[in-house]
Parts: C-alpha cells; sequence; structure tokens
C-alpha cells in the first residue's frame, strides 16, 4: 500500500466569527516530518487557524493531511486521521496516575475498574511514551501532583500513544521554568523526528535552538515566513512586535 506524505498543505482558509476576519486566507505548507513555528501577537489568529485544522470551527479554503481534506470533517474523524493537539492548559485526569492517563488514551482499557487493578505489563506504546516524555520515575503518582511542566509533557505523551502524526501545541512552554523549557525542547526534537509538528509560540528565544521555519501571523493574514533569524530582522515582524 501506498504510504501518504504527512504533510500538511493549508490553502487560503478564512474563518469568521459574526462578520469578523479572525483569519484571513492563510496558506502554508509544513513538510513530512517538519517542525514549525507559528508565532505573532495576540489575536493574530494562530489559535484560530489550529482550531480550524482540527475541526474546532468552521472554516473555509482548504487544509490537507497527507493528500487528505481535514475541512468538513468532525473532530473525531480528524482525531482518527492521526491529528492531535494540545491546549494551553493541560487537560488530564488529575486523579489517576500518569500510568492510568497514558492506558486510557492509548485505548488500552475501556473499563475503569481494570484501571484499579496492579497491572504486570505495560503497553509497549506507553512504555514508549514514558520514555519519550522523561515520565518513567513518575508514572505511578496522580497527574495532580505533577509539576506544570511533567503535566504538559504527558499531554503531550497522551497524543504520542495514540499513534499520532500531526502535533499541534499550543504555547507548551508557556508558564514552565528554564529547566522545563529545556527539557521540552529536547522532547520536541525527538517528538518531531517522525511527526510532522506544528507549535504555537511566543518565546523567540526558546525558537532560536530549533533549525525550524516559522510563520509569522498578523491580523489573520501571513506576515513573514523564515528561519527564527530571518523573521526576526524583518522590519515588518519588529514593527507589530513592539506595537504589542
Ligand atoms: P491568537 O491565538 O493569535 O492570540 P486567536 O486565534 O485567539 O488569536 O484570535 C484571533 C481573533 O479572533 C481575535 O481578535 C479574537 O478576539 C477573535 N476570536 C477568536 N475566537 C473567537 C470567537 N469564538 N468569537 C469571536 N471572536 C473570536
Amino acid at each position: 500500500t501506498e504510504q501518504p506524505l504527512n504533510d500538511l498543505v493549508i490553502d487560503d482558509v478564512r474563518v469568521t466569527f459574526d462578520g469578523f476576519v479572525a483569519v484571513d486566507g492563510v496558506s502554508l505548507r509544513v513538510g513530512p516530518g517538519d517542525l514549525r513555528f507559528l508565532i505573532g501577537p495576540n489575536g493574530a489568529g494562530k489559535t484560530t487557524l489550529v482550531d480550524a485544522i482540527t475541526g474546532l470551527t468552521p472554516a473555509t479554503g482548504s487544509v490537507r493531511f497527507g493528500g487528505r481534506e481535514l475541512l468538513g470533517r468532525p473532530v473525531h474523524r480528524i482525531v482518527r486521521l492521526g491529528i492531535g493537539r494540545t491546549f494551553q492548559t493541560a487537560t488530564v485526569f488529575e486523579n489517576l496516575t500518569v500510568l492510568q492517563n497514558l492506558d486510557i488514551a492509548a485505548g488500552t482499557t475501556r473499563r475503569p475498574h481494570t484501571l484499579l487493578r496492579r497491572r504486570r505489563t505495560v503497553p509497549d506504546e506507553v512504555q514508549r511514551a514514558l520514555e519519550t516524555t522523561g515520565l518513567t520515575g513518575q508514572r505511578d503518582r496522580a497527574a495532580g501532583t505533577l509539576a506544570h511542566g511533567q503535566k504538559q509533557w504527558l499531554e503531550i505523551g497522551m497524543l504520542l500513544v495514540q499513534n499520532v502524526q500531526l502535533l499541534l501545541l499550543d504555547e507548551p512552554v508557556a508558564g514552565m521554568s528554564h529547566e522545563e523549557r529545556e527539557q521540552t525542547g529536547q522532547l520536541l526534537q525527538r517528538v518531531g523526528e517522525d511527526r510532522t509538528v506544528v507549535v504555537i509560540e511566543h518565546d523567540m528565544d526558546f525558537m532560536r535552538a530549533f533549525a525550524a521555519s516559522v510563520t509569522v501571523l498578523h491580523a489573520g493574514r501571513v506576515l513573514s515566513e523564515g528561519t527564527v533569524a530571518e523573521v526576526r530582522a524583518d522590519p515588518r515582524v519588529q514593527e507589530v512586535y513592539l506595537g504589542e
């Protein structure tokens, strides 16, 4: 069978709320396995664009992942195509352990009572997610007791066990300590090795460690695109950031 190319092709996407144009004809392409940062001042349309990609808000235009059109599909079908996202506030089951959270996400168990039993074996994909996210040592802790950064990593782990091929992350390092940022950077490098990743980000310094491209949105449109250094040097980008 033919392996689809996991590229994300966004073509002329528009989102309007009651006549207000939040995303105004955005086109961009993220190559298979590439990492792309999406930046821009508050209100630029970053979250709304990700909402459109993941089916949370209606949009016109076209969004294709691996050749498949996403616009018009309900959220659960988009999820089934291997597309996952995180939100700025991590949504994990606070009263369950790290392992139980991953089990639920993996669909390893659909029956809550089996979660209460101690299991001897951990499914491969759950074990891999624990290792990738660096949470192996935390697996039996209640998620609610994790540090802020660890919760974010768990949420990413919950997407990894679902075999996500396109990962969309909304400001993953917001509120993190310097050390957590560094670790998140390493996690993104690992996660991005065999997945397409789009990261909404605010922190230019965080992005500098990556050899990734950056798309700058402003007022619902693509203002600039290039390496971190290129968009930083772009006078149009400097202007909208100074005006913030
Ligand atoms: P960003 O993520 O870049 O900060 P958003 O995508 O959240 O920007 O918002 C883009 C614009 O769309 C903002 O002006 C925001 O107020 C507006 N907006 C977002 N969601 C809605 C909504 N559900 N209804 C009306 N306006 C919205």
